[in-house]
């Protein structure tokens, strides 16, 4: 068969790729239902951007200032829309997911407020923003206090103890919709709904924020829908579609975009300021992508969580779940584990396929992490990629896949790897 021998070309064995195979044909039906929340969304993004008009000339470059940029004021209204929300700050100068969830943070807080995540710890690169590792600028030096509580056994909320933790202070209220470096479920947006309803059942008034990184495009409604004021995230994640080479969002709550836009340029000047530098049709066109770029993802997720399961190796989420996100965490116990892995993703890359990666001290994180990434985009992670901090429990989180056969490969390249260095064994 010419495709076997494609894969052989490649450097996957017979028994790699039969496994991968069989694993593949049961997962059909699933993937017939991915398709259909891609084709949901494509139409969403497709009636946003003629709603808005969208023309040629929204792709023009400013520069300087960028008064009154046509096409980045544009496109902002297409977000908005995309998200249900009153307005939406979508700008290459907000420089990564970390740079716009602090973004978030510290615009819509004052000295004397109090941020809570009622749903435990939030992404590492937060602990610093927040000041829970203390950090120079965090959210702790200017006086904003934080509190949280962590998730029951079981991975639902802890209802009984975040009804006692809201109080006066409370200003805003943080919500990861994805699962992160932690083995713990992602959530569903129907879950962030009921625990945004519990939240402001008991202060009306409070701000909350989704950390929507990895969950964009991954159901048909967004946290925005359920009651989120602000969703945040990455543009070299989902909603980039891969080819936006910078970038972040936060849509939301024109008060709470206001608030934003006056912290990122400057009190005063807010949204009217921010060239666009020649990247407004990359953010477009990604944009338009992103739904069927996050349904290959997520097909390449789900095809991982069933072969590595069938392996005995603990998987999150496990095969059959409905998934929040395109993330899927797996388990190897140890450290050769998951560089086996990383080393897999990495010989599959169409860019940098000949490199094998290493860990190191990445700025942010506590752990050496090992990142297999060979991306058009540096550390790209919509692109097919994999990480893993070195320390325990060992597990990687693997995600992205501009395409499904790319996904699978990787998946397979993986394999390989785990089985010749000894990590499993197949049958
Ligand atoms: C990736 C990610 C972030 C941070 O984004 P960066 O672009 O890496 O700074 C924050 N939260 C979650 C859940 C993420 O997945």
């Amino acid at each position: 068969m010419e495709i076997r021998n494609m894969y052989k070309n490649l450097g996957i064995s017979d028994e790699v790729y039969n496994f991968a195979i069989e694993a593949e044909k049961d997962l059909l039906e699933r993937f017939s239902g991915i398709d259909e929340v891609a084709e949901y969304n494509q139409l969403k993004v497709i009636k946003a951007m003629q709603n808005n008009k969208v023309s040629i000339e929204c792709f023009n470059q400013s520069s300087g200032y960028g008064y009154d940029d046509y096409g980045r004021d544009t496109l902002e209204k297409v977000y908005a829309d995309v998200f249900k929300t009153e307005s939406a700050l979508v700008r290459p100068q907000i420089t990564c997911g970390t740079h716009a969830l602090a973004l978030a943070l510290m615009s819509n807080l004052r000295p004397g407020d109090e941020l809570y995540s009622p749903a435990g710890k939030p992404y590492d690169t937060l602990e610093e923003v927040i000041g829970i590792r203390p950090s120079k600028g965090s959210l702790a030096e200017y006086g904003i206090t934080y509190k949280q509580t962590d998730l029951l056994k079981d991975g639902s909320f802890d209802y009984e103890s975040i009804k006692k933790a809201i109080s006066e202070k409370t200003k805003l209220i943080t919500i990861q919709r994805s699962k992160g470096y932690q083995t713990r479920p992602s959530f569903t947006v129907k879950q962030i709904g009921e625990l945004i309803a519990f939240v402001k059942n008991i202060k009306p008034d409070v701000i909350v924020m989704v950390d929507n990184c990895y969950g964009e495009f991954v159901d048909i409604i967004e946290p925005s829908e359920v009651g989120a004021d602000m969703v945040v995230g990455s543009l070299i994640k989902n909603p980039g579609g891969g080819l936006a080479p910078i970038g972040g969002y936060i849509c939301g709550k024109e008060e709470c975009i206001e608030n934003a836009a006056y912290r990122l340029t400057s009190p005063g000047l807010g949204k009217e300021v921010g060239a666009s530098l020649g990247v407004m049709r990359s953010f477009y066109q990604g944009l338009f992508l992103a739904p069927g770029v996050v349904s290959s993802a997520l097909k390449g997720a789900i095809l991982a969580a069933n072969i590595y399961e069938k392996l005995g190796f603990a998987v999150v989420p496990d095969g059959k779940e409905e998934r929040a996100d395109i993330i899927q965490a797996v388990t190897f116990g140890t450290e050769e584990g998951v560089k086996a892995f990383c080393r897999g993703i990495q010989a599959a890359a169409p860019v940098d396929g000949h490199v094998v990666p290493e860990p190191w001290d990445m700025p942010g994180y506590d752990n050496q992490v090992i990142m297999a990434a060979g991306a058009f985009v540096q550390g790209s992670s919509i692109e097919l990629s994999a990480d893993g901090p070195i320390a325990p429990p060992y597990a990687v989180y693997f995600q992205g896949g501009l395409t499904y056969p790319h996904a699978k490969l990787g998946i397979m390249m993986s394999l390989q790897k785990i089985i010749e260095s000894g990590v499993a064994k197949l049958g």
